[in-house]
């Protein structure tokens, strides 16, 4: 990790810059009305996002919750592992969430892994009301209420054959619980659609925000209206090894606001990425998914980081100036898809590349992420101004609950 010193050194040769930005050491500023704040939660077991949109409308994608049991190479729980990693989401949420919003508006489960949704596991404890297991996503609505979930398989979950397990199993009865007891409402994620997350408080004040939704199960965005294309062929021809794996069928989507955009895809993966000819050419999503997006400011890299997520042409078409990889294991993110973050050869803009946790052996195999990285360690938030001309991003400490600012980089012009 570069120093804060040198950062800020780096920062004020960038120019326009404050050498000395007030924020650092003391808590993150609280959201305004007309911001747009992209929280990077940190609990190293897990994706978990939180959007607060201009008019305080609230998105939460995914909820953290790999088991340490599954995942030999897994990293330690942040900020310590006294509480479930879902429950150290549903706190920080409660941190930040707008005074006065008692709910979060959306919730979307990227894919069904239970580093997204929150594993289930023997022991995990029971809800309150007794129908189903915490862990994840069940165990948000303990601390904070949720109006509306978002995922790829409502209602019938059986793309491209019938999902199971005990976690998604337990999801299940978790959706049908919330739905009779607490109202909440559920929807398939619809791919090319604009108008299924949308500002629910002041959406007249803010004419140029909107998600669009990408893409989902092998469906893109076509560009035109809310039309979509496949991607996959007629998957009751293949053989079972053939078929998509559930990383592939990841919601992705983009946030714009003004001339900021913002990328989210999941575990999306290219299978291509490091043998070539290993796989066909249907499961190469990345990169139409990317054309979807047009370039992008800023980002949430692919798959953790992993090896073989994030594609060359994927990465040429978005020419993110700020990636956040949200790392949640040794080996995150690998040396080759490093090469291409980094690449100037793929684009030759400066960029930013913030990772939320780097393992001793990562940094030994990963080869100069400890040098290039603007932080290897703690909570990102990308933090757009109002009507969205410029951002910043700041990097928090996740070791406690303080909220502490450690870094502050930007402001970055958005294109
Ligand atoms: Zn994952």
């Amino acid at each position: 990790m570069i120093t804060q010193t040198l950062s800020i050194a780096l920062l004020a040769l960038a120019g326009g810059t404050s050498a000395h930005p007030p924020e650092i050491g003391q808590p993150l500023p609280a959201w305004r009305e007309g911001e747009l704040d992209i929280h990077h939660v940190n609990t190293g077991r897990g994706d978990a996002l939180f959007f607060i949109f201009p008019d305080g409308t609230t998105l939460l994608e995914d909820a953290s919750g790999k088991t340490v049991e599954a995942a030999p190479f897994s990293l330690p729980t942040r900020p310590d592992a006294s509480r479930p990693p879902g429950e150290w989401v549903a706190r920080y949420v409660q941190r930040v969430l707008p005074k006065g919003r008692g709910k979060i508006d959306y919730a979307l489960i990227s894919h069904f892994h239970g580093d997204h949704m929150g594993a289930i596991v023997k022991d995990s404890p029971l809800a309150s009301g007794g129908a189903y297991q915490l862990s994840g996503i069940t165990l948000i609505p303990e601390f904070v209420p949720i109006a509306t979930i978002l995922d790829r398989g409502w209602p019938t979950y059986d793309f491209p054959a019938p999902i199971r397990g005990a976690t998604v199993d337990n999801y299940r009865r978790f959706l049908d619980w919330q739905i009779a007891h607490r109202g909440l409402k559920v929807e398939r994620f619809a791919p090319g659609r604009n108008d299924q997350i949308a500002l629910l408080h002041e959406a007249g004040r803010y004419p140029t925000f909107e998600i669009r939704n990408l893409y989902s199960n092998g469906r893109v965005w076509s560009g035109k209206g809310n039309g979509t294309r496949d991607l996959f062929p007629a998957l009751e021809t293949l053989p079972e090894r053939e078929q998509p794996i559930e990383n592939i069928l990841s919601n992705a989507f983009v946030v714009r606001y003004g001339k900021f955009d913002y990328f989210s895809g999941g575990d999306l993966s290219d299978e291509r990425v490091a043998i070539p000819g290993a796989a066909s050419s249907w499961k190469q999503v990345e990169k139409p998914v990317a054309e979807a997006a047009g370039r992008i400011d800023a980002m949430k890299a692919n798959h953790h980081g992993s090896w073989d997520a994030n594609s060359a042409p994927f990465l040429a078409t978005l020419q993110p100036r700020v990636i956040v990889v949200t790392s949640r294991a040794e080996g995150h993110p690998a040396v080759n898809t490093w090469n291409r973050l980094t690449s100037k050869e793929l684009w030759p803009d400066e960029r930013d590349i913030f990772v939320t946790n780097v393992s001793e052996a990562t940094a030994r195999t990963t080869y100069g992420i400890d040098k290039e990285a603007r932080s290897t360690q703690g909570h990102v938030v990308i933090r757009a101004a109002a009507g969205g001309d410029s951002y910043r991003v700041f990097v928090l400490e996740d070791g406690d609950e303080r909220m502490q600012v450690k870094a502050v980089f930007g402001p970055y012009t958005s294109n």
